[in-house]
C-alpha cells in the first residue's frame, strides 16, 4: 500500500441504491469498505433529480428493495409512482435503518484509481486529496448520473437562472411570474413540462424530438393491493423476475401478435393497455419491440390519442413522433401533452434547425429570440459509461478504461472488464440495468458480486478477472440480440447517440430471466469466464 492514507478491502463509488446495498453487504461478509459520494446525501438519482414532478416510472411497491423482508413489510409508500422526495426519504431510512452513514464519505468525488499489479491492490483518488489502497474496487456510478449539458453557443452569456434537471439545486425553485424555456421532451421534461405550466408565467418548450408517452395512471397507492402484496412479497418478487423487464407480473404480458388480431380487438387491446399507464403499455402484444409493422399499430394508436387531447392541430403533429414506439424509453406521464392546451405553454420545433445560440436575455432558435428568465435543461444524460468514464480508472500495464472503452464499452457480463482485476461494475453496461426494472437488477448484481467475494475467500484467491475471450463473447451476445430488435432504429441514448462523438453501440442487454439465469450458471460452474490468482 505504497503511498496510501488507509487501507480497505473494498471502495465503492457511490451511494444511490447500488452502493447503499453494496456496503450492507461487504459490511455482512466481514470486511473493511468505504462509500465515496461526490453528493450530500444518499439515494443517487432520488438525490440529484429533484426537479419539479420527479417520480418513478416503475411501481413503488416493485421499485424497492427485496433484500430485507422487514424492510419491505415495514416502508409504505403514498402513492402507486412515488415522487423524487418520498424516494429519497426511502433511500435515507435505508441508510440509518442499516447504519450505513459513518462508512459513507459524502461531498467527494473519486478522481481515479490506478491498479499496482505487484501489490494486487487498487490505488484510488478522492478530489479531497485522500489516497486509499482497496483490494476491490466497486463502482456503483449510476447509470444515470452524469447529466449532459449540450455545448450551446453563448450558454455563457445567459443573465437569468439555468437549471439541469439531474442536477436540480436543493432550495425550492419558484417559476411563478417567470418566463421558462425547457429544452428537450425526454422523460424529464415530460414529468416537469406540466408542473413547470402551473407555475411560470409563460412556458416554451424547445422540442427536437417527439416522444411517445402513456398517461402513468398515478394516484394513491390502493391499500388493498398493498395488503395482497405484502402477504405474500415473496412470491410476488419472484414472479416478477421472470418478466422480460423485471417487473409486472400483475399484469398480463400477451403473447399474440398486433398484426395477428382484428382492427377492433387491436384497438380495445391498446385502450386496454392505455389504462394500465406508463410503461406497461408494451406488453399490449409480444412483438411491439421486435416487429416494425406491429410497432407501427402501437405508434398510430398514440399517435390519435394525442390529436384527441391537443386541441391545436398544428401543436398535435408536431407532438407526434414518427419513429418506432419504445425505441427511446417510452415516457409515463400525468397531464403532459393536455399541457400544450394551456394559453402560456408554446412548443416550438428545433428539429430542423438547431438551438442557434443562448444570448444574454434567452433563447434564438428558428430564427427567433425567445425571451427567458430561465432555462431548464432537460437535456438527459452522458448515459451507462459516462459516470464510469469520468473516473480516470487505469488497469493492467497502465491500460486506461477510456482508451480500452474507445470504440465502445466491453465488459463480460456487463459486471467486470478484462485488464481490469477485481474491478466491478455495477449495472455496467451489457448488463440489463436500464432496460428493467433497476432495483432487483441493483439487488442481483450486488448478490453475484458478494457471493463471488465469498467464493474467493472460501478458495484463497487474491484477484478475479474477466477473461478476454469470454468478455469478447458476451459483448458479440450484447449486440446480437439487440440487432434482432427494433431498439438500434433510432438514435437513442441506449445507443449513446445522444452525445456527440460517442460510438454508436447498444448499451444495455435485453432480456432480465435470461440473464440472472447466464450468472447462475456462470456461478455455478466456478465462475466461467472469469480467471482467479493467488
Ligand atoms: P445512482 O442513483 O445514479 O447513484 C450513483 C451515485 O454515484 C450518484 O449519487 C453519484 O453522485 C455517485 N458518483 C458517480 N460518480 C462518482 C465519483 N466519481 N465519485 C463519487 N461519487 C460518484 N429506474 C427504474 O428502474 N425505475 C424508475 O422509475 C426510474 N426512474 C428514474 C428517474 C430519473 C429521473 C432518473 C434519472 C433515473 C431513473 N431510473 C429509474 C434509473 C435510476 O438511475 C436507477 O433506478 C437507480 O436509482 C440507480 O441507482 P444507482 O445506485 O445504480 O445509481
Ligand atoms: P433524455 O431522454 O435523453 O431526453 C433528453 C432530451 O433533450 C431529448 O428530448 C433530446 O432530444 C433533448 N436534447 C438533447 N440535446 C439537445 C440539443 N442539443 N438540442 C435540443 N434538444 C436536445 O433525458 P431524460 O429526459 O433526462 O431521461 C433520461 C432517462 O432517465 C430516461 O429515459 C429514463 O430512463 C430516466 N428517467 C426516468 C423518469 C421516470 O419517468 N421515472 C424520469 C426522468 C428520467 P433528442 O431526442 O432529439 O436527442
Amino acid at each position: 500500500m505504497t503511498g496510501a492514507d488507509r487501507s480497505l478491502d473494498a471502495v465503492v463509488v457511490g451511494a444511490g441504491f447500488a452502493g447503499l446495498y453494496m456496503l450492507h453487504r461487504l459490511r455482512r461478509l466481514g470486511l473493511s469498505a468505504r462509500v465515496f459520494e461526490r453528493g450530500g446525501g444518499v439515494g443517487g438519482t432520488w438525490y440529484w433529480n429533484r426537479y419539479p414532478g420527479a417520480r418513478c416510472d416503475v411501481e413503488s411497491l416493485e421499485y424497492s428493495y427485496q433484500f430485507s423482508a422487514a424492510l419491505q413489510q415495514e416502508w409504505r409508500w403514498t402513492e402507486r409512482y412515488s415522487t423524487q422526495p418520498e424516494i429519497l426519504r426511502y433511500a435515507n431510512h435505508v441508510a440509518d435503518r442499516f447504519s450505513l452513514r459513518p462508512d459513507i464519505e459524502f461531498n467527494t468525488r473519486v478522481a481515479s484509481a490506478g491498479y499496482d499489479e505487484a501489490a494486487g491492490r487498487w490505488l484510488v483518488y478522492t478530489d479531497r486529496g485522500q489516497r486509499i489502497s482497496a483490494r476491490f474496487l466497486i463502482m456503483a456510478t449510476g447509470c444515470l448520473s452524469a447529466a449532459n449539458t449540450p455545448d450551446f453557443k453563448g450558454i455563457d452569456r445567459f443573465r437569468g437562472e439555468t437549471f439541469h434537471t439531474g442536477d436540480w439545486p436543493h432550495e425550492e425553485v419558484d417559476f411563478h411570474g417567470k418566463r421558462v424555456g425547457v429544452i428537450g421532451t425526454g422523460s424529464s421534461a415530460i414529468q416537469s413540462i406540466p408542473v413547470i405550466a402551473e407555475q411560470a408565467a409563460h412556458l416554451t418548450v424547445f422540442q427536437r424530438t417527439p416522444n411517445y408517452s402513456v398517461p402513468a395512471g398515478n394516484g394513491p397507492l390502493d391499500r388493498a393491493l398493498e395488503r395482497e402484496i405484502k402477504a405474500d412479497y415473496a412470491g410476488f418478487r419472484a414472479r416478477n423476475k421472470l418478466m422480460p423487464v423485471g417487473f409486472g407480473s400483475r399484469h398480463p404480458r400477451r403473447e399474440d401478435s398486433a398484426l395477428a388480431v382484428s382492427e377492433e380487438e387491436r384497438q380495445r387491446r391498446y385502450e386496454e393497455y392505455w389504462r394500465l399507464g406508463g410503461l406497461l403499455f408494451m406488453g399490449a402484444f409480444a412483438d411491439l419491440g421486435v416487429n416494425a409493422a406491429a410497432n407501427a399499430t402501437a405508434a398510430e394508436f398514440i399517435r390519435r390519442k394525442i390529436h384527441q387531447i391537443v386541441k391545436d392541430p398544428q401543436t398535435a403533429e408536431l407532438l407526434c413522433p414518427d419513429n418506432v414506439v419504445g425505441c427511446k424509453r417510452l415516457c409515463a406521464d400525468t397531464g403532459y401533452f393536455a399541457a400544450f392546451n394551456r394559453s402560456n405553454v408554446r412548443l416550438v420545433d428545433v428539429s430542423q434547425r438547431p438551438i442557434d445560440e443562448i444570448t444574454s436575455l434567452g433563447l434564438k432558435a428558428a430564427g427567433e429570440e425567445h425571451r427567458l428568465d430561465c432555462i431548464v435543461f432537460a437535456t438527459g444524460f452522458d448515459a451507462m459509461t459516462g459516470a464510469l468514464l469520468r473516473v480516470d480508472i487505469r488497469g493492467r500495464g497502465g491500460e486506461r478504461l477510456q482508451d480500452k472503452w474507445r470504440a465502445g464499452p466491453r465488459a463480460y457480463l456487463g459486471l467486470a472488464a478484462a485488464g481490469f482485476p477485481n474491478l466491478f461494475l455495477i449495472t455496467g453496461p451489457g448488463s440489463p440495468s436500464v432496460l428493467s426494472n433497476m432495483l432487483p437488477s441493483i439487488e442481483q448484481h450486488v448478490d453475484f458480486i458478494a457471493d463471488c467475494l465469498t467464493h474467493m475467500r472460501g478458495v484463497g484467491h487474491q484477484t478475479i478477472e474477466a477473461q478476454q475471450a469470454a468478455e469478447d463473447d458476451w459483448v458479440q451476445t450484447v449486440n446480437n440480440i439487440a440487432a434482432g430488435t427494433l431498439y438500434p432504429t433510432c438514435n437513442s441514448w441506449y445507443l449513446g447517440a445522444n452525445v456527440p462523438g460517442k460510438p454508436r453501440v447498444f448499451m444495455p442487454y435485453l432480456g432480465f430471466p435470461a440473464y440472472v439465469a447466464k450468472c447462475e450458471q456462470v456461478a455455478a460452474e466456478g465462475y466461467e469466464g472469469f480467471a482467479f490468482a493467488g
